[in-house]
């Protein structure tokens, strides 16, 4: 049985596409919205603005109250300890960046940051920045032949030099889950600080912070079915204290004279200026939405359609996957045919995948390939989806070969 998607039908992007002859396989690049996002964003946009925080007034105060709304239910979504632990950014990237500016007078030069080879460009350049500054040490976690980090070696290089590991959930490249008990285990022996970078993970499945015990976790509002424009930053909030300020401006203001200022903690104090306030009301929307979803079909269903997509790989020749992954995503290459070449005929028969190095240069280089075909899976694909691909990959691999 081919899986069916009770969900694609909420989501009029999705059938906008299809109307258009549109497939879409590229949700880990940024996922269509259901309808009760619009409508949030709509809503309140339709409904007077105003802006948050500041205002005595009631479009003011209700702005307000709907924003921190949001904030917890980002909370409760990721079991933060309290609403404080939730910061608002731009996205996951904003959120590394901030991060990178925020810990950088607690490192001092000769120490270690420690991330992995498979890391996103926005979960490695900040840090690489950050130790051209301070004289650190950017260490890179090896992977194992399956794509997972490798365990053996992490625990043979993270020491006691190690102030700082921050990696990824879940790959954008590989889709496999890391083994992040065990690495933050590693980190928490050394009293390093920790960051998970949830830009993938955060859609599938639910994630429990407390229980994970990472010092601070990202995620990008775009790539969990909301708005863009909007990212989070979890911090434990003895972390989240031991931040520095990093822009300035209205709201994270306690008390300013000409020549010094005092500021606010978090998260006001890391909120500088006016926030994507429509944006933010929306993901909490698209929260809301999430929390009403029957989570175990939702995982059948995409497991059921992983299970297709890499059966379908697998049986053509020639195709070569990337590492073993083990849901929402593959990545894969041809044996003598170039990325570009096969993306652009996919392409022309209306296939959305992606091409190129999905923003993990090192990775690809270190795998020995100038790029890849990454189709990645929502909630909302289906198997009719999936045969349009492979009915498109058999045509284009006929016409290169
Ligand atoms: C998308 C992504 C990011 C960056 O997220 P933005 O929303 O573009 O800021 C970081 N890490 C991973 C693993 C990603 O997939």
């Amino acid at each position: 049985m081919s899986p069916i998607s009770p969900w694609r039908a909420d989501f009029p992007g999705i059938l906008a596409l299809e109307a258009e002859g549109q497939t879409y396989l590229d949700s880990a690049a940024t996922a269509q919205k259901p309808q009760a996002v619009l409508d949030a964003l709509l809503g309140y946009l339709a409904s007077g603005v105003a802006n948050v925080h500041r205002a005595q007034h009631l479009p003011g105060e209700r702005a307000t109250r709907a924003f921190e709304a949001a904030r917890s239910k980002a909370a409760q979504w990721l079991n933060a300890a309290s609403t404080e632990e939730i910061i608002f950014t731009r996205g996951s990237t904003e959120s590394l960046n901030l991060l990178a500016y925020g810990l950088e007078h607690l490192l001092q030069p000769g120490e270690q940051i420690v991330i992995s080879a498979l890391e996103h460009h926005a979960n490695l350049l900040p840090w690489q920045q950050l130790a051209k500054r301070r004289n650190l040490e950017l260490l890179v976690l090896p992977l194992d032949h399956t794509g997972s980090i490798d365990m053996q070696q992490a625990a043979r290089l993270i020491g006691p030099r190690t102030r700082l590991l921050a990696v990824s959930q879940l790959s954008n490249v590989l889709g496999r889950w890391q083994p992040l008990a065990e690495l933050l285990a590693l980190a928490r022996a050394q009293g390093a600080f920790s960051v998970v970078d949830g830009a993938q993970g955060a859609v599938h499945g639910r994630h429990d912070l407390q229980a994970l015990g990472c010092d601070f976790y990202v995620c990008s509002s775009h790539k969990l079915y909301g708005p863009d424009g909007v990212g989070l930053l979890y911090g434990r909030r003895e972390a989240l204290g031991k931040l520095q300020h990093w822009q300035f401006g209205g709201e994270m203001v306690l008390d300013a004279d000409y020549q010094s200022a005092r500021y606010r903690p978090a998260p006001l104090g890391f909120e500088a200026g006016t926030p994507a306030v429509s944006a933010v009301i929306a993901l909490g929307a698209a929260l809301d939405w999430l929390n009403g979803l029957d989570h175990t079909a939702v995982a059948r269903h995409e497991a059921a359609l992983h299970a297709e997509l890499l059966a379908g790989l697998q049986s053509r020749n020639g195709v070569r996957l990337l590492g073993k992954p083990q849901l929402a995503l593959a990545s894969f290459c041809v044996d003598g045919v170039h990325n570009a070449d096969l993306a652009h005929l996919l392409s022309e028969q209306g296939i959305a995948v992606r091409a190129g190095h999905h923003c993990a240069m090192p990775l690809m280089k270190s795998l020995g390939l100038s790029g890849a075909i990454r189709v990645s899976l929502g909630m909302y694909n289906d198997g009719d989806d999936l045969r349009r691909f492979f009915s498109a990959l058999d045509n284009a691999l006929d016409l290169l070969r």
